[in-house]
């Protein structure tokens, strides 16, 4: 089990797509990567392999290109346009999340490739459950949903999700929390010792 896949993401034969584990190869050669800034920022992959620039969302409708983020406790988040056969990976901690990157993902894949929010499978893979994430009253008055100082980061994406108008009935949440799975790596659990895991999504030739 050193990659997760999403049933629903699995079930789409033109896909390929993954979340990393500690265990799985940590590099992103062969594939296109970001400058993570914790920002609402997509980008297109211009090329299919290498930094694009700096944003939290990486789109592309090119065949044999696959898109990709780093996680440990932010949540990796994979999108798939069945109709328009286009992708995006997007990462979304607590920043991200309050400036509903998700969402701004899914208006630049609209803008970009004419993709409707009906047609998009959306998969939310491993990140810090609201089992273990606690926040501070900064954070928390950015979310609606914080109770007793936890906050449930998942859950806010897939109501940004619905919000937009991607069903439910196609949003995939992998439920499980980097910081009481030792499988994964946690920011918040291991801190400088803390690696990254790779989660991607491609369009197969
Ligand atoms: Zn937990």
């Amino acid at each position: 089990m050193s990659i997760l896949t999403s049933p629903l993401l699995d079930a789409i034969p033109w896909l390929e797509h993954g979340f990393g584990t500690r265990e799985a190869p940590r590099s992103q050669e062969g594939m296109a990567s970001l400058k993570q800034i914790h920002s609402a920022l997509s980008l297109v992959a211009d090329r299919p392999e290498g930094c694009v620039g700096e944003g939290d969302a990486l789109l592309t409708q090119e065949t044999g290109v696959t898109v990709s983020v780093r996680t440990a406790d932010c949540f990796p988040i994979l999108l798939a346009d069945v109709r328009r056969r286009a992708v995006a990976a997007v990462h979304a901690g607590w920043r991200g999340t309050a400036d509903r990157v998700v969402v701004k993902a899914l208006e630049r894949m609209q803008a970009e490739f004419s993709s409707e929010p009906q047609d998009v499978i959306a998969a939310i893979g491993p990140g810090i459950g609201a089992c273990c994430y606690e926040v501070g009253e900064e954070v928390g008055r950015r979310f609606d949903i914080v109770s007793a100082g936890r906050l449930d980061l998942a859950e806010e994406n897939c109501r940004q999700l619905a919000g937009y108008g991607v069903p439910r009935e196609r949003t995939g949440v992998i439920g499980m929390c980097t910081f009481c799975d030792a499988r994964f790596y946690s920011w918040r659990r291991d801190r400088e010792s803390a690696g990254r895991m790779i989660s991607y999504i491609g369009i197969k030739h």
